[in-house]
């Protein structure tokens, strides 16, 4: 350890980025810190993210399989009946006791938890609140918070116009909830207000949902969500809001241009993304400039231009997701360490938490093709997998995208019940440079549904058995 400094590692934000680079630095060998600004550890996705959305996905899923006729087509006749607190406190209960378990590993690996805001002073010091700690590396882990829409005010405590958070805390089902956005977190959050009763509507201003994911998916998640009942408002901006009692009225205008009309709501979500934390930073005191998207540029090894700064997570660009945080923060710290941490970014599976599932990695057929490849594409849908059939949930596919002369799996997208659990296979396929010949001559458990993806490959193959 160098003795000038306070630490050797300070890591400012405590996310799945930063909690898990104080860690792995602790682990290491270096003296570390972690600075917090909010009252618990875990950042956006532990205290109002991935977790307390999951949560209320399941709780809320339970309630929809009751209601939507599922468990009734199982000779399982129920009368359920929601106590919202319950389910709230339930979801509360989640969140406390994966906080505390990081509290837990900090006190475990002794990564010292300083409570307070971090503003830099120079490249090796940071003030919180009076005091000053110095540090021979720092590490920004500040992560992001919803982006506003004009127009359209957020007020979580009156809790009529919610963003993410507020939408995690609604005190009663809304009669009329219209979602702002229908990308991950809108589709997420509207599934479960759905599902405990209210009437959803998603207004998006491409003409499909889920950016950036395959045609096929998108076109197949709006066949769903429209299914399920949602109503999809596509190629719609929303303009203006005003609040009235419990009535929202809402200005919607074509996104092309043209009439507006308006919409009443008695909730309105607006999910239409998410931006870098650089707010009070101080970047300017150590002559960091963010780029025009707000975030702050990285080489491969996560260095800041700045010597000893180093940036992860949402702050920095890429997916703003949980685990590429994660693997960053432990790439970082390795980095930090004098080791050698490396990401692969062409590997990031992405998961959408609704039913079923939408979940990908890699590249679309579209983004493929515009790479230069020649692909050859492969396809098999759940409605022919035996384990689907079995339970009841045929909706969905499974996609592999192959390079046309090596064979080389180039990206999977999954619509599916259990999505997000088999792309994990599909991820280290392709981690492990697999071809589509590897997964399909790979053996799978009968009956699963991830014999879907063993078929798709062999669809790409030419030669699925089932189909
Ligand atoms: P964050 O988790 O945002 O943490 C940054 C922390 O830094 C915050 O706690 C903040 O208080 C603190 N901080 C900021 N500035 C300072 C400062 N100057 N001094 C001290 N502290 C500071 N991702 C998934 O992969 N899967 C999901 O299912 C998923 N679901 C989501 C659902 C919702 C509703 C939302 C909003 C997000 C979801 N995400 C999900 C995204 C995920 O939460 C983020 O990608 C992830 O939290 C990013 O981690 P991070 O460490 O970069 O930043």
């Amino acid at each position: 350890a160098d003795h000038s400094y306070d630490y050797d590692c300070l890591v400012i934000g405590a996310g799945p980025g930063g909690y898990v680079a104080a860690i792995r630095a602790a682990q290491l060998g270096l003296k570390t810190a972690c600075v917090e600004s909010r009252e618990t550890l875990g950042g956006t996705c532990l205290n109002v993210g991935c977790i307390p959305s999951k949560a209320l996905l399941h709780g809320s899923e339970l309630m929809d399989e009751a209601n939507n006729g599922h468990m009734a087509t199982w000779g399982l006749k129920a009368n359920v009946e929601l106590d919202l607190d319950a389910m709230m406190a339930e979801k509360t209960k989640a969140v406390g006791e994966l906080t505390g378990g990081i509290e837990f590993l900090f006190k475990k690996n002794k990564v010292t938890w300083i409570k307070g805001h971090a503003t830099f002073k120079d490249g090796h010091s940071v003030t919180v609140g009076d005091d000053t700690v110095t540090a021979k590396d720092i590490i920004i882990a500040t992560g992001s918070s919803v982006t506003p829409l004009p127009g359209v005010d957020v007020d979580n405590a009156a809790g009529r116009i919610v963003d993410s958070t507020g939408a995690l805390e609604l005190s009663e089902v809304p009669e009329h909830l219209v979602v702002i956005g229908g990308g991950v977190i809108g589709l997420e959050l509207g599934s479960v207000w759905r599902r405990l009763g209210a009437k959803v509507t998603v207004v998006e201003y491409l003409d499909m949902l889920l950016p950036g994911m395959d045609k096929d998916v998108r076109k197949e998640a709006g066949r769903i969500f429209k299914k399920q009942g949602m109503d999809l408002k596509l190629k719609s901006k929303v303009t203006g809001a005003s609040v009235k009692g419990k009535t929202v009225s809402l200005t919607v205008e074509p996104a092309a241009g043209g009439e507006a009309e308006t919409i009443e709501a008695s909730h309105v979500l607006v999910s239409i993304g998410r931006r870098p934390n650089t707010d009070k930073l101080g970047l300017e005191n150590i002559g960091i400039e963010t780029n025009k998207r707000g975030q702050i540029e990285v080489d491969h090894d996560f260095r800041t231009p700045v010597d000893g700064v180093w940036a992860i997570g949402d702050v920095v660009p890429g997916p703003m997701l949980a685990h590429k945080a994660e693997d960053e923060g432990i790439a970082c710290a390795e980095n930090v360490a004098g080791q050698t941490g490396i990401i692969n970014h062409a590997v990031i599976p992405g998961v959408v938490y609704t039913m079923p599932e939408f979940a990908d990695v890699g590249l679309t057929e579209e983004a493929a093709k515009e790479a230069g490849h020649t692909v050859k594409v492969g396809k098999f849908p759940m409605m022919a997998n035996s384990r689907a059939k079995a339970n009841r949930d045929t909706d969905g596919f499974v996609k592999v995208v192959a390079d046309a002369e090596t064979d080389r799996v180039l990206g999977v997208h999954i619509v599916a019940s259990l999505a997000g659990t088999m792309i994990a296979q599909a991820a280290q396929a392709m981690e492990f440079g697999a071809t589509s010949e590897d997964i399909a001559y790979t053996c799978h458990a009968h009956p699963t549904h991830a014999e879907a993806l063993k078929e798709a490959a062999m669809a790409v193959q030419g030669k699925p058995i089932h189909m």
